[in-house]
């Protein structure tokens, strides 16, 4: 799988991703707002786009769909209970069905929380790349999206307890947006002494580019405090910040706490 990703420079920092099979050159455009940029990138590489893929229904990832679709001839698909809020759906997406374009075959997740119709795009590996999570507004780097309009911050848990706290240490995770660098600052707040944190904000502060930086999953569950539940530190937190007794925290009680305090922070 080739993959290019897309900052779009928006107020609200989208990503949009390209996947392209290394054999047919035929790609699958994922959340394409901003269409022009998204054509003249697979135009620049020589993908041919043949399907839109939508994470959601938002329309900072529906957006630029039409004319992507009117351009290239490009099927829509999308989560299958999405297809009444997103217009033109040529195909509903379930659970462990596979997406394929050219030789590239992609795994559908259905991953409620920040909606309740989302979807994730899951690429197992192979010889020569690592897997890969496309992960749409649920898990960003270093956060999780947010559970106010639409969502449920206790469905949005469950996603991330069944299927994503499982993924292996090397998986890539390429999220809807960039805002890896304020939600540092939201672990660093729970954690002040979370070094791996601490270090990779200091990397941002000095001139890394958090466009082109792609973390994992292993990485995840060391900066992004929501892989961090079991940690005394982070409950002692949650608990004092919301008047709540440290001893009734579980994982799933302290994700919930979480969430709320990341919505006023
Ligand atoms: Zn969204």
């Amino acid at each position: 799988m080739l993959v290019q990703q897309i900052p779009v420079r928006n107020a609200l920092r989208n990503y949009m991703y390209l996947l392209a099979c290394e054999n047919t050159r035929q790609a699958i455009a994922i959340d394409p707002l901003d269409h022009e940029l998204c054509l003249k990138t697979a135009a620049d590489l020589g993908w041919e786009i043949k399907l839109v893929a939508n994470t959601h229904h938002h329309h900072d990832h529906i957006g630029g769909n039409g004319p992507v679709i009117e351009a290239t001839g490009a099927r829509l698909v999308a989560h299958a209970q999405a297809t009444d809020a997103i217009p033109n759906v040529d195909q509903g997406l379930n659970a462990g069905e596979n997406l394929d374009c050219g030789d590239l075959s992609l795994r559908v997740m259905d991953t409620p929380g920040h909606t309740m119709s989302h979807i994730c795009l899951y690429f197992e590996g192979s010889d020569d790349a690592d897997p890969a999570l496309f992960c749409g507004d649920t898990l960003f780097n270093a956060g999780v999206g947010r559970c106010d309009i639409g969502g449920a911050p206790k469905i949005m848990f469950q996603t991330f307890q069944e299927q994503f706290f499982p993924l292996g240490d090397s998986v890539r995770v390429f999220p809807g947006h960039d805002y890896i660098e304020n939600n540092l600052g939201f672990t660093l707040d729970r954690e002040a002494g979370n070094k791996a944190a601490f270090e990779l904000k200091e990397k941002f502060t000095r001139g890394l580019n958090a466009e082109s930086f792609v973390s994992t999953i292993g990485l995840e569950r060391e900066i992004n405090v929501f892989f961090r539940l079991d940690q005394d530190e982070v409950r002692r937190g949650v608990a004092s910040s919301l008047n709540l007794n440290f001893r009734d925290l579980d994982s799933e009680k302290t994700f919930i706490g979480l969430r709320r305090l990341r919505d006023s922070w």
